[in-house]
């Protein structure tokens, strides 16, 4: 199924705080599109915002599913979740006493997922060998990569066909969070996923990255069109990478 996503002049905020100031960008059918920019910056906001969580002040959030159009600023986020888009949280929020499968099914609480259940948990293990091995492990006894490993399998679990992936790399190891992002590759080629991912980590992002956004100050201050023009954007160097 084709998916894509299509954010037009969006802002949003907290009280007085503007987070987002007029944002818009587009990731296509099957694309990855990284979303870049140091703490701070709009990227979780943007994130909030796509999933219902917060209500932008002005703009679209077009979400297109097989040539359907969807507005879906102003909908409920198990509505949005119903339609097909799921997120890994920042910092993962998983349930630290519940075990790996029990984790892994409360991504499966929506009719439209519970229906293939059973064939998104064998994908999960199949794709996560370790976690079938620790299924009935509680997941705050587990390494943070292997947790990370969870929260993207509890999204799988939600049947998605958007995945929006905020900030994988937070609180891991180098070598875990190289992993993590290959992990989230490989989901995005087997599953056919359209993916919006937000990083810091400007390198490992643009491993799998197609293109990507450089969010400063709620605004998008950069679009490079290939990882590599993004490493050679002029901004990126000097404000991103402090080169
Ligand atoms: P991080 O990596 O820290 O999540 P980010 O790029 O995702 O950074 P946001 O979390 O979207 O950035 O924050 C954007 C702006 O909105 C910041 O100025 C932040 O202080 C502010 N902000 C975020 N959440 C809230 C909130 N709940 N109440 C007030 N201001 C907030």
């Amino acid at each position: 199924m084709a998916a894509s996503l299509r954010i037009e002049e969006l802002d949003a905020g907290y009280g007085a705080v503007r987070a987002l100031d007029g944002v818009s960008l587009a990731v296509a059918s099957g694309e990855t599109v990284a979303l870049l920019g140091t703490n701070g910056n709009g990227k979780t906001t943007l994130m909030r915002c796509i999933l219902g969580l917060l209500r932008p002040t002005r703009g679209r959030i077009l979400a297109t599913f097989d040539g359907q159009s969807v507005d879906l600023v102003g909908r409920a986020p198990e509505e949005i979740v119903d339609l097909g888009i799921a997120i890994v949280p920042e910092g993962r929020r998983l349930f630290p006493r519940l075990s790996v499968e029990e984790n892994l099914l409360l991504g499966a609480y929506r009719r439209s997922a519970r229906a293939v259940l059973r064939r998104n948990l064998d994908f999960c293990y199949d794709a996560f060998p370790r976690l079938q091995e620790r299924r009935s492990q509680p997941v705050g006894s587990m390494s943070g990569g292997e947790q990370q490993m969870v929260a993207l399998g509890r999204a799988v679990m939600c049947a998605p066909k958007i995945l929006l992936v905020d900030e994988p790399s937070v609180g891991l190891a180098p070598i875990l969070v190289a992993r993590t992002i290959e992990k989230i590759g490989e989901l995005k080629e087997r599953l056919g996923l359209t993916v919006l991912m937000a990083e810091q980590n400007f390198h490992q992002a643009i491993r799998i990255a197609d293109r990507g956004y450089v969010l400063v100050h709620g605004k998008v201050a950069f679009q490079g069109d290939s990882p590599a023009a993004l490493g050679d954007s002029e901004l990126v160097r000097k404000f991103y990478l402090g080169l």
